[in-house]
């Protein structure tokens, strides 16, 4: 039976299924490694062309089911962890960075998302499935109405592609809302770059505090006139209108400032 404390949504679609591994082209021996891996419903379609895999389930019931599925597989390998917790760079060998997929659980998707990003130079890539509304928010570009905290942080570390909607009726149980698969490529070299990612994350924060406010409202006590002119950034316009530079440009610009 589904827990849903541990945001099991399992899928049955095998249509789905195959297109989601289309998605990702597994290859014989590339590391890729399974967040919620569940039964395993997309293991075996990944693990049957790469022929080694980690995967990494918290719900210690599932893992003998899991491992009875997919015994035709010896080198498969489970790890029991919670993944908010699990230290993916762990499994980086001979420089080899490692692709990372999963129907994450939902309730935790944002902050599990936010923790491999802080991983990113381990990764190659991420494929997702995920609430739709999240992978839009993921995707959203400067000036669309779910841009926002997510869209900059994910689009500091990478190339975000949403890929297909995925309807409720493909898993069991149904979850109340759409799905959809979203690909993450982390950026081998940054295009903007700051030495203080924390300082960025409060400078996004701090900028989307009030949506519907202008920069020079919700940077009051922050940036005044002068250095936003100094930035080249209108203080008339609304957070939405920032892009990653900008956003990079203000926590440089502090950064500088305060040293
Ligand atoms: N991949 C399977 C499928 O598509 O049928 C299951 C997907 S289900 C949406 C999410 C899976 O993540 C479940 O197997 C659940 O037990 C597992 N899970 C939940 N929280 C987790 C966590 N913190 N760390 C690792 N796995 C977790």
């Amino acid at each position: 039976k589904a827990r849903k404390r541990f945001g099991q949504n399992f899928l049955h679609d095998h249509g789905v299924i195959r297109r989601i591994v289309a998605c990702i082209a597994p290859k014989k021996g590339q590391r890729i490694v399974e967040i919620g891996p569940g039964k395993g419903a997309l293991t075996e379609g990944i693990i049957s062309v790469t022929e080694r895999m980690d995967v990494v389930e918290l719900d210690r019931d599932l893992i003998p089911i899991l491992k009875v599925n997919l015994f035709r597989y010896p080198e498969l390998t489970v790890h029991e962890a919670d993944a908010m917790k699990f230290d993916f760079s762990s499994l980086v060998q001979d420089e080899q960075t490692i692709r990372v997929v999963g129907n994450l659980p939902y309730n935790i998707s944002t902050p599990l998302i936010f923790h491999l990003l802080s991983q990113a130079n381990s990764i190659t890539d991420m494929h997702f499935m995920l609430q739709k509304e999240v992978v839009d928010r993921l995707a959203s570009r400067p000036g669309d109405n779910l841009y926002g905290r997510l869209s900059v942080m994910a689009q500091y570390y990478c190339a975000v592609d949403s890929l297909f909607v995925v309807g409720p009726e493909s898993f069991d149980p149904a979850p109340k809302v759409d799905s959809a698969i979203v690909r993450m490529t982390p950026y081998k070299t940054l295009p903007f770059s700051t030495a203080d990612v924390k300082k960025l994350e409060d400078v996004v924060r701090i900028g989307f505090q009030q949506r519907r406010k202008t920069l020079r409202n919700n940077y009051k006590g922050v940036l005044d006139q002068d250095d936003f002119a100094h930035l080249g950034i209108d203080p008339s316009l609304r957070p939405e209108r920032l892009d990653v530079k900008e956003f990079v440009a203000i926590t440089n610009y502090l950064l500088e400032k305060e040293s």
